[in-house]
């Protein structure tokens, strides 16, 4: 009998920096937990200042050497769709290392995040020998050129939640228009970003062109953050990182600063909903999906009353589809959460619901795999607007359903957040449909639908949910520059 045991990818925790793996000048270290597991994924390096500033330097010299930044187009885009084959290529390593890194079930890993990234460099590299200049009308005699231009250093701090498809989608936009980027991953899942840089290289993008550095968001991010030869930051990660952010780029030369934070989502079901049971089932995606770890979660569920009990049954109905298992296991409808640690603090979350409303599904916390990071699905009832679980982000499984009785009081709750990153609406009427979206404050409004998302629309929020977009032809805005060459000639 054959074992049906997967063989493990190698680990390599060292930084890329200027087309190389290499360990942290001073030597330093951190541990990586697997938080499906509990096993030791061996020492990321500790990048201090020494060696950011080694990435940021190899990454200018790269950008003023035009061999990527003045490149033809075609031959940018040659080298990113190679770069997306190699991703596809190495699905199984990489979704294995995402698994690992950060606990969400390695079947989504290989269905979603990998292609997802192989697809956003897909995108940006088909689209960047389309892109043209303006010409505008200027008077007689003369002639003028608007042109977009690279930036040049782009640093890129992103979250564990997606690490590889998020920094795909600062990585293709960026290094499609020519410059060069540093990258920081998130410390709690850096294998992928990691590997990305290795298979760029491979592709044939110039060294230094991508450098991977991994470290601390104290450490490592805050020395890229305030970098003076950084030209551009784009960030993706919580509102009170964003906000240190700010202050980092500001006194350190005005950086271009693009911010995708957190937010607090609705997904607002009217009693003319065509099918409950859709809204239902999608309602349960939308809140648990990725272990509840997404930024535009649909964690405040609100129902109109007449449909309400029916909804509530039809949607805890459908939370059993993502009881936590070993990630490893085809079967787990949701892996374990990012750490031990993250799970103790949604657990607080959950107790405070508890505390003062019901508990209806869930609640608990799991041992599975030799690891205690695993939580239930959890759905609560009887919260009223102003309880934390509404106000405030808890990035797990987490998700509340109350009653509302008026198109206005949904809207008014849905809006009654500081963030402003999605929402969902779920009608059967073409004039309330356009009515409410309207005058929801969210990025992306999904209608008939949750947490609608795709290459083609931007990505991105209102109010503390951030500025700048993800995704699109519009996420080329964060990384150029407008230029204006006039001809005068006659
Ligand atoms: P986080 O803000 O703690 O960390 C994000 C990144 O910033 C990490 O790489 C971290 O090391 C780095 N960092 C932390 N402190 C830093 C500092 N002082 N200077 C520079 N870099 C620093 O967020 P997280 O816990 O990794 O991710 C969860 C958060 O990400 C949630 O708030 C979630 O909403 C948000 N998120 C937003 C989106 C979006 O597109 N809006 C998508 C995914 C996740």
């Amino acid at each position: 009998m054959t074992s049906t045991a997967p063989v493990l990818p190698a680990i390599d925790g060292r930084a890329v920096i200027d087309g190389r793996r290499s360990d942290a000048a001073d030597g330093r270290t951190l541990g990586n937990t697997s938080p499906g597991t509990g096993a030791d994924l061996g020492p990321l390096s500790l990048c201090g200042p020494a060696d950011v500033d080694r990435a940021v330097s190899g990454a200018a010299a790269a950008f003023e050497s035009g061999r990527w930044s003045g490149a033809d187009a075609a031959e940018r885009k040659r080298v990113l769709l190679d770069l997306a084959d190699r991703i596809d290529a190495a699905t199984d390593e990489l979704a294995m290392l995402e698994s690992m890194d950060m606990g969400k079930p390695v079947h989504e890993a290989r269905a979603v995040d990998v292609p997802g990234a192989a697809a956003t460099f897909r995108w940006y590299a088909e689209l960047v020998d389309k892109l043209t200049d303006e010409v505008p009308a200027t008077p007689p005699g003369s002639t003028a050129v608007v042109s977009r231009r690279p930036l040049g250093v782009v640093g890129a701090i992103v979250p564990w939640n997606y690490p590889l498809e998020i920094a795909a989608w600062k990585l293709a936009p960026a290094l499609a228009v020519g410059n060069s980027v540093v990258l920081k991953p998130a410390e709690l899942s850096s294998l992928t970003a990691l590997r990305l840089g290795d298979l760029a290289l491979e592709a044939g993008l110039p060294a230094g062109v991508l450098n991977v550095v991994t470290g601390t968001g104290a450490i490592t991010g805050d020395a890229l953050a305030r970098h003076r030869r950084v030209d551009a930051l784009t960030f993706t990660g919580s509102t009170a990182t964003a906000q240190r952010l700010m202050v980092a780029t500001g006194e350190t030369g005005l950086k271009r600063l693009s911010l995708e934070a957190g937010g607090k989502s609705a997904n607002i079901v009217f009693a003319d909903t065509d099918d409950l049971a859709a809204a239902a089932a999608k309602a349960a995606f939308g809140a648990f999906y990725n272990q509840g770890e997404v930024c535009s979660a649909n964690s405040t569920i609100l129902v109109e009353r007449p449909v309400y009990d029916q909804f509530l049954a039809l949607f805890v109905a459908e939370a059993a589809a993502y009881e936590p298992g070993d990630p490893f296991d085809a079967a787990s409808g949701m892996g374990a959460l990012v750490s031990a640690a993250h799970a103790d603090s949604v657990q607080r979350a959950i107790q405070s619901g508890a505390d003062s409303g019901e508990i209806v599904h869930g609640g608990e916390r799991m041992s599975i795999t030799g690891s205690t990071a695993y939580l239930r699905p959890t759905v609560i009832t009887g919260l009223d607007q102003d309880h934390p679980l509404h106000q405030h982000e808890i990035f797990g499984p987490v998700v509340t359903v109350t009653p509302f009785d008026t198109e206005d009081e949904a809207i008014r709750r849905a809006n009654s957040t500081s963030f402003g990153l999605a929402a969902s609406v779920w009608t059967s009427g073409f004039a309330r449909a356009h009515r409410v979206s309207a005058r929801l404050v969210a990025g992306t409004v999904s209608v008939n639908t949750v947490d609608a998302l795709g290459l083609t629309t931007p990505f991105g929020g209102f109010k503390q949910s951030g500025f700048g977009r993800d995704l699109s032809a519009h996420a080329i805005d964060n990384y150029v520059g407008l230029k204006t060459t006039w001809f005068q000639h006659g």
